[in-house]
């Protein structure tokens, strides 16, 4: 398989005056590859929003790299990086704060084309309006609309024309339906699922609830504070988490089926959220884990390949530590 995205330790810090630094997202890598959806997830201020971000470009990188169909970004010519910035697009969560409120869908889809000399021809242009609004399941009667008078999940599909508007291979979905209704998240995540399909497109998607990533994922990131702590492909993760921290989030995920009697113990994890001013030294998680070890608060734990393409950071899968018999196996 093919990587279209590569993100190597990439970080972003941000100063914040009195020499103190939030370390938002602390060495991050992933690949993602042509055509699959990679979810991230993770609660509020881990740094998800955060990699987005600066994988698009809006923020600069404070470390590392991301690399895009070969090449690095930060290396990129000026007619390289502008066609990296057709080919990435990103949909927000809130479609009403990223849609301008004066303007017509009309003038917010036309935008970007504008900007990139895509379909200079006016006539044109209006009908590449119309057909991407089709795309998304509304009509050509909607164009000359403003966007305060559609509902959450319409706005949230005029989100995804303008992002489809310049043709993209990539797109970054930042927690696109959290803020929609229950009955509408559905049907956005089914419209993501079908452009994706007709179209060909790559996905990052990101979001705060493990149920909502599940269902369009191929693979997925968990992250807590700025790191990556497990890594693998959708139903391993829900069949078999390796992370404490993957394994207390999937615990509070209800089981759907009501015959099942649902045994599973739920893990409440002790204390709150560190800052990212000031982490837990060694395992970021050390503070909140349930088999926290006096050597999780001096070393750092290695990114490793558990399973087959199951990658996790934890010293609990770490032999050297642990042993033979060590807390691993008492898991297993
Ligand atoms: Fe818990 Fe230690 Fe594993 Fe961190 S490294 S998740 S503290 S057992
Ligand atoms: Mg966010």
């Amino acid at each position: 398989k093919e990587a279209l995205l590569e993100v190597n330790d990439l970080k972003k810090h941000f100063p914040l005056g009195k020499n103190e630094t939030l370390k938002a997202m602390d060495g991050i890598s992933f690949h993602i590859y042509k055509g699959e959806t990679f979810g991230i997830v993770g609660e509020s201020g881990c740094g998800k929003s955060t990699a987005g971000r600066t994988i698009i470009g809006l923020y600069d990188q404070s470390g590392g790299e991301v690399i895009y169909n070969g090449l690095n970004v930060h290396e990129m010519n000026p007619k390289e990086k502008f066609d990296y910035h057709r080919s990435m697009q990103m949909i927000f969560q809130d479609p009403y704060a990223s849609l301008n409120p004066r303007s017509t869908v009309r003038e917010i889809i036309s935008e970007p084309m504008e900007v990139h000399r895509l379909y200079p021809n006016k006539q044109e242009r209006l009908e590449r309006v119309y057909q991407l609004l089709e795309d998304v399941g509304l009509n050509r009667d909607h164009a000359n609309r403003y966007p305060h008078e559609f509902s959450g999940g319409q706005r949230q599909r005029i989100g995804i024309a303008r992002a489809l508007a310049l043709n993209p291979d990539f797109i970054i979905a930042d927690e696109p339906i959290s803020a929609l209704d229950v009955s509408v998240q559905a049907q956005v995540v089914n419209l993501l699922k079908r452009l994706q399909k007709e179209k060909g497109l790559t996905y990052l998607f990101i979001a705060h609830d493990l149920s909502m990533v599940k269902q369009i994922s191929d693979r997925i990131a968990v992250m807590y504070l700025g790191h990556i702590v497990e890594l693998t492909a959708s139903k391993s993760l829900y069949k078999n988490p390796l992370h404490p921290y993957t394994q207390a989030l999937l615990s509070a995920i209800p089981i759907p089926d009501p015959d099942v009697e649902d045994r599973r113990e739920r893990i409440i994890l002790k204390g709150e959220l560190p800052s990212p001013i000031n982490p837990p030294s060694g395992c970021v998680f050390r503070t909140r884990c349930p088999y926290a070890m006096e050597a999780c608060a001096i070393y750092k734990p290695k990114w490793q390949e558990v399973e087959e393409s199951h990658f996790v950071a934890c010293h609990l899968y770490n032999k050297k530590l642990t042993g033979d018999h060590g807390v691993l196996s008492r898991l297993a």
